[in-house]
């Protein structure tokens, strides 16, 4: 199995920041060996396969935040690394809609935050410049952000893996290799997988919905653990999708880390509603009921979770209804397009989002990379860690050149 001399790196996670992790790496340092090692049969099988596949400008973001800084630099390099054949993108723009007066001031707040963080042609509209961009939608005031794209996050990990494969030998992406453990041989790593022992001067864990797990068995304490939040998207029916032409997103509630629920236009030209944010009973579960014993019993033996439901326990409430009744997700899309009608929604996918919670029941916002004796762990990258990818894999790719004695 793999390099039985072993290789310079291990990067553990098949999404889309392990490739991106590992793509930078064999381009800045063509001599190193490395392997990526998935768990899955399939790469891209978990959050980098089941999101709202939005090419994000950088509004949200606190300015010099990580998340600030990568989303903007990331999404100017996915868009460069989008003119590789086979990775179709639209530069679609998106507007951010206000429906009452209470959201203003945040809705300003994301305007400033924007316009510090260099988010290009954003711009405050009025209902009828909104009613132009979107005749369906309605709102008292709105953004227009017209460099915000759409692309299938999915397909750039795959040729993010290819380019990856085509650069030599050295170096192999191993689907199907679980990491259950890790040991020392002298200054190497030994990581235990199902199928076999492999040895590596640097381990880099991009593992996801499992960040935290893969941590502990380094050794690492996280200071966080990964609570996971189901997001359930609807479908627009054939005859309703005319009445989305891009993106539409709302005034984000500033309590929360997600974004509340946005029509997507997606680059196949379906459209996407979604996605809510439940507590979900299993880390890597895709329907409704998916249980997990470890997984639940993980979330509820931590402090942190009981504080977080206790902080927020309308909302979450509110949430679950809205998750059972299909009414109540209606209403939320029918503030921003008054037409839509029952039959113009169908169910539609699952995704799940790792949610780095702190023992006091914060929610990490910013991206968390923490650099630990023989590893780099990632810890937290929740949107838009899609778009940032490149620009989370710049930084990694420098402290792993630090670690490993090389010029950056
Ligand atoms: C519903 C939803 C909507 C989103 N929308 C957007 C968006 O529009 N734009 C955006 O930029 N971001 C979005 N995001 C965020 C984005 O999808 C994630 O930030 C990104 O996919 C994280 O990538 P990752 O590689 O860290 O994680 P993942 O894609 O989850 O990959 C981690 C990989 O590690 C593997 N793994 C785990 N444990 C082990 C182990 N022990 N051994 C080996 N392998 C292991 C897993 O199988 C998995 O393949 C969204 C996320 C969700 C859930």
């Amino acid at each position: 199995m793999g390099n039985p001399c072993g290789y310079d790196v291990a990067v553990v996670g098949g999404g889309i920041v392990g490739l991106a992790v590992a793509y930078r790496i064999v381009n800045r340092h063509p001599g190193l060996h490395l392997c990526v090692l998935e768990k899955e049969s399939s790469l891209a099988s978990h959050q980098t396969g089941h999101n709202s596949g939005v090419i994000h400008s950088g509004l949200y973001y606190k300015p010099g935040s990580a998340k600030a800084r990568m989303c903007t630099q990331g999404r100017r390099e996915l868009i460069e690394f989008a003119r590789n054949p086979g990775v179709p993108f639209r530069i679609c723009g998106k507007i951010v809609v206000a429906t009452e007066e209470r959201e203003m001031p945040h809705m300003r707040r994301i305007l400033d935050y924007a316009r510090a963080n260099g988010v290009e042609g954003i711009e405050e509209i009025g209902p009828e410049r909104i009613r132009e961009i979107e005749p369906a939608c309605r709102g008292i005031r709105g953004l227009h952000v017209p460099g915000t794209g759409i692309i299938d996050f999915a397909q750039v990990a795959r040729t993010l893996a290819q380019l990856i494969g085509h650069t030599g030998e050295g170096n192999q992406i191993l689907t199907g290799h679980e990491v259950v453990g890790f040991q020392r041989d002298g200054s190497r790593s030994v990581v235990v997988t199902r199928q076999g022992e492999i040895r590596a001067r640097l381990v880099i864990n991009c593992a996801g919905l499992n960040c935290d797990r893969v941590a502990r068995l380094d050794g690492v304490h996280p200071g966080i653990r990964i609570i996971p939040f189901r997001g359930d998207y609807y479908d627009l029916a054939p005859q309703a999708t005319e009445k989305v032409r891009a993106l539409i997103y709302p005034v984000p509630d500033p309590r929360f880390p997600f974004l509340g629920i946005h029509y997507t236009r997606k680059i196949n030209g379906t459209v996407d509603c979604g996605p809510n944010a439940v507590f979900a009973f299993k880390r890597e579960g895709y329907t409704k009921t998916s249980f997990s014993l470890r997984d639940t019993a993980a979330s509820l033996s931590y402090p942190g979770t009981w504080v977080l439901f206790a902080r927020n326990a309308r909302y979450g409430l509110h949430e679950y209804a809205r998750a059972i009744s299909r009414r109540l997700f209606l209403r939320t899309l029918r503030r921003f397009i008054p037409t839509i009608e029952p039959q113009d929604i169908r169910p539609g996918k699952i995704g799940v989002r790792a949610q780095a919670v702190g023992p006091w029941g914060q929610t990490l916002d910013d991206f968390k990379i923490e650099i630990g004796e023989h590893a780099i762990h990632v810890l937290n990258a929740p949107s838009p860690a899609a778009t940032a990818c490149l620009a989370i894999g710049d930084h990694i790719c420098e402290l792993a050149a630090r670690r490993l004695g090389l010029s950056p």
